[in-house]
C-alpha cells in the first residue's frame, strides 16, 4: 500500500464472483440490471455494491470499452501515465479481471519494450487458480535475473486473492495450492482472503491450512469486504481484530477511504 503504481487491466475473468456482499447460497444481480447502451466508458460506469466490483474487466456486454491495444500503445500509455515519464519507483500491477490467463502470452512482449527497460517491480493481482504456462514461467525467472543480477529477489509479487465461499465460488475451483505454490517458485506470493463474517474467517483459516500443508511459505492477510465506503468501514475494524485474533495479517483498502473506489482507481 501506498507504493506509487501504474494499473494495467487486463479484460476476461474464469471467474464470476457473485456471491459477494449477498446472503449465503445468493447471487447478486445488480451487475444484470446495468443498462449498457448507457455508458460510452469506463469511468462513467455506476459502481455496485455486491458481487464482483470489477465486472467490467470480464462481463462480454462491456467489452467494447476495453479496447484492444497493440504492445506500442500500451507503452506509450504507461509513459504518459509515470509522473517523470520514465520509471523511477514505481510498481506496475498487472491486474484483472483475472491477468494469468492467456495474456500469459503477451507479456513478454510488453516486459521487453525499449521503454519498460528501467522497469525493477511487477506486481500479478490474481485469484490463484491460473498456473503458468512453463514459457512465461521461464521468462519471468529470466527477466528477474537480468534486473537484479545480484540476486536481490522479491521484485516479482503475485498478490493472490483466493476466494472463499463468500464470493460465491466452488472451493475446489478457488483454493488451487499447488498453483500458488508455484508462482514462490518464480517470486515473492503472499495470500489474501475477504473476509465479512466469523464464517468467512473460518474458512479462510481452512483455506490457509491447506495452502501452509501443499508448502506454500508466504504471508497470509485477511481483508474486509468493501468495495464501496459504507460497506467497507462497517467491517475494517472487526476485521482487524479477527486477524489479531488469528495471527493473520490484515490488508487495508487504501483505496476506498482515499478515492470512494471509483472507477479508474
Ligand atoms: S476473481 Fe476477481 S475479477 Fe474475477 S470475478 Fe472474482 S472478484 Fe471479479
Amino acid at each position: 500500500m501506498g507504493v506509487p503504481s501504474v494499473f494495467l487491466r487486463t479484460f476476461g475473468c474464469n471467474f464470476t464472483c457473485d456471491g459477494f456482499g449477498m446472503p449465503p447460497g445468493e447471487a447478486s444481480q445488480e451487475r444484470h440490471a446495468i443498462k449498457i447502451a448507457d455508458y460510452k466508458t469506463y469511468n462513467d460506469l455506476p459502481l455496485v455494491k455486491s458481487g464482483c466490483d470489477s465486472f467490467a474487466s470480464w462481463m462480454p456486454e462491456f467489452k467494447h470499452l476495453s479496447p484492444m491495444l497493440t504492445t506500442d500503445a500500451i507503452a506509450d500509455r504507461i509513459m504518459e501515465i509515470l509522473p517523470h515519464g520514465e520509471w523511477r519507483d514505481e510498481h506496475l500491477v498487472i491486474t484483472g479481471g483475472e491477468p494469468l490467463l492467456g495474456w500469459q502470452r503477451a507479456y513478454p512482449d510488453l516486459l521487453a519494450h525499449a521503454k519498460m527497460k528501467n522497469l525493477k517491480e511487477i506486481t500479478f493481482e490474481t485469484n490463484g487458480t491460473q498456473p503458468l504456462a512453463p514459457k512465461f514461467k521461464e521468462y519471468l525467472q529470466a527477466w528477474n535475473q537480468a534486473q537484479f543480477p545480484h540476486g536481490a529477489g522479491g521484485e516479482i509479487t503475485f498478490s493472490v486473492s483466493a476466494k472463499l465461499p463468500c464470493s460465491g465460488e466452488n472451493w475446489e475451483d478457488a483454493i488451487r495450492p499447488e498453483v500458488v505454490c508455484e508462482y514462490e517458485q518464480v517470486g515473492y506470493a503472499y495470500l489474501k482472503f475477504v473476509v465479512a463474517t466469523e464464517v468467512d474467517v473460518a474458512d479462510a483459516l481452512e483455506a490457509s491450512a491447506e495452502y501452509r500443508a501443499a508448502g506454500f511459505r508466504g504471508p497470509i492477510y485477511l481483508m474486509p469486504v468493501g468495495g464501496v465506503e459504507s460497506v467497507y468501514t462497517l467491517n475494517n475494524r472487526r476485521v482487524a481484530e479477527l486477524a489479531m485474533r488469528h495471527g493473520l495479517r490484515y490488508s487495508d483498502r487504501l483505496q476506498v477511504p482515499l478515492f470512494r473506489n471509483a472507477w479508474g482507481t
